[in-house]
């Protein structure tokens, strides 16, 4: 069974009697949300899917932690070190063109969510905790301040002491002078809704928690409470997270003996890495490593099978180099697969989750390697190469091919603009010193035939393979020879794509020059 049905299965035993599960997932929004943190989504939208698969509801949260701290000023980010410490929702937009700092990273995960049709519900937590929401579970949450320094201190390595322990509140306060968080509590009333503090700048106050809402809970109390707030079923988690002592483990015993609750079921998930990310990848040249990139080179369905091919435990690379392509291939073929019903039922619930998004009564897949192929021959101009694909064959209408050659032409001229195919501008000469009189009447036969004729494709392949031949029969050192030299003279390299199919396609006035030496 799929991993995602798994845990839909195991989520409906343990809750025989709901019928709507939250399932949750939050970021904070400190930076670019890339791709590692997109699955984090993902595992938690696929396990939605198989929820409602089983007829059941589902409510999908997003939290963004947006009245979390500002800890650092990440590399690239103009942005004055004078805001560390105050919640992200109250910091600026670094960049000018959002409303604060918080919505310029929000923004374009939302939109790349929309594009690839995952709705979900987002609660912005700075929202939440400026209208007063959770002010009981803050209350709650002073009032056992020392159980939960104990519980804390359970899983580190130093020991308790008296001192830290009387003084400990699990919260951060916002300065209402400054904003910032460089503040120390003094005092907790007896009924825990006033705080007296002193701040860095010098200025000291009182808190009054049920009005003034400039206080959160600390991550490992936060996170349990907003679980009971919001009834949490599911919520998966980074590897950092899952570990012994990490938040998870900490959180699930303050919800149990804090909040009272049980703990939602948890799937951890692991990093992905970026093939070919190394060099062309930063954010200053507007390639970062956020869904939004990838979107623009993989189709909303191949970059979700990505994902549900693999066990959220696992790691894997996404291709940005050479292999986008390969990914192209392989997803086509598990697709076809699907299509004429040869795949096993595993194959078929991989596709019918990569595909939830997509409308799959208009979904084409077109050749990604044909488009990279050919699209640069016609300058990619689309419907030059609409009609160069019927030339060869493969009679997609210009929409269908669009997709895809968006994203290939986004891809080569972004990523990998050494694949692109040119026809060179001069004869080869320097080659054709290296040809003996034999290889050069091959080529004069190929010349010969295309002259008389427009051949088809199907004949252009029947002659390539004719023209080596040695007494009528096959010889495959010969043949190699043969293209290698064919593709040398037209593109300068010894490699290509598909011989007869580029033969075809291109303009023949514009081979012939090359070809005839
Ligand atoms: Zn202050």
């Amino acid at each position: 069974m799929h991993w995602a049905d798994e845990v839909a299965q195991t989520l409906i035993e343990k809750h025989p009697d709901t019928q709507v599960f939250t399932c949750a997932c939050g970021i904070s929004p400190s930076g670019v949300v890339h791709i590692g943190n997109f699955r984090e989504i993902i595992t938690a939208y696929f396990v939605g899917k198989g929820l409602k698969d089983r007829g059941k509801d589902v409510r999908f949260i997003y939290s963004w932690d947006s009245f979390d701290r500002l800890r650092k000023i990440a590399k690239g980010i103009p942005l004055d070190e004078k805001y560390i410490g105050m919640p992200y929702s109250d910091v600026p937009d670094p960049f000018g063109t959002e409303n604060s700092y918080e919505e310029h990273f929000e923004k374009p995960l939302m939109k790349a969510l929309e594009e690839i049709g995952i709705s979900c519900e987002f609660i912005f937590q700075s929202k939440e905790y400026k209208s007063g929401r959770y002010t009981k579970g803050i209350i709650e949450s002073l009032q056992k301040r020392k159980e939960i320094y104990d519980i804390m201190m359970s899983f580190k390595t130093q020991d308790a002491n008296d001192e830290d322990r009387e003084k400990y509140v699990p919260l951060e306060l916002y300065c209402q002078k400054c904003g910032h968080d460089f503040t120390e509590v003094t005092k907790v009333s007896n009924d825990c809704t006033k705080l007296d503090y002193v701040c860095k700048c010098g200025h000291s106050g009182q808190v009054d928690v049920t009005k003034d809402h400039c206080v959160k809970l600390v991550w490992k109390v936060d996170w349990p409470m907003r679980w009971r707030e919001e009834k949490v079923m599911f919520e998966p988690g980074g590897r950092d997270h899952s570990s012994q002592g990490g938040s998870y483990q900490v959180s699930s015993v303050i919800a149990r003996q804090i909040f009272g609750i049980e703990p939602p079921t948890y799937r951890m998930y692991d990093f992905i890495n970026l093939k070919g990310q190394t060099k062309k990848i930063s954010s200053s040249s507007g390639t970062d490593m956020s869904p939004s990139t990838l979107l623009k080179v993989y189709e909303p369905a191949v970059m979700l099978w990505m994902f549900t091919r693999f066990l959220p435990e696992k790691s894997f690379d996404i291709a940005l180099d050479s292999d986008v392509l390969k990914m192209y291939h392989e997803f086509d073929r598990m697709y076809a697969s699907y299509k004429d019903g040869t795949c096993d039922e595993m194959v078929k619930r991989i596709m019918e989750l990569a595909l939830s998004t997509t409308n799959e009564k208009d979904f084409v897949p077109v050749d990604a390697s044909l488009i990279a192929s050919f699209a640069p021959i016609v300058n990619f101009d689309l419907d030059m190469l609409t009609d160069l694909f019927h030339k060869i064959g493969q009679n997609f209408t210009k929409e269908q091919i669009r997709p895809r050659f968006e994203r290939i032409k986004h891809w080569l001229e972004t990523y990998c603009p050494e694949e692109i195919v040119r026809l060179i501008p001069e004869k080869n000469d320097d080659f054709v010193k290296t040809m003996n009189d034999e290889e050069k009447l091959w080529v004069k036969k190929l010349t010969d035939e295309m002259e008389k004729k427009d051949l088809s494709a199907e004949e252009m392949q029947t002659l390539l393979y004719d023209i080596p031949k040695i007494n009528g029969e096959q010889d495959k050192t010969r043949q190699k020879r043969f293209f290698e030299i064919v593709y040398n003279l037209l593109l300068g390299k010894s490699k290509g794509p598909r011989l007869y199919l580029f033969l075809t396609a291109i303009d023949k006035q514009d081979a012939l020059k090359l070809l005839k030496i």
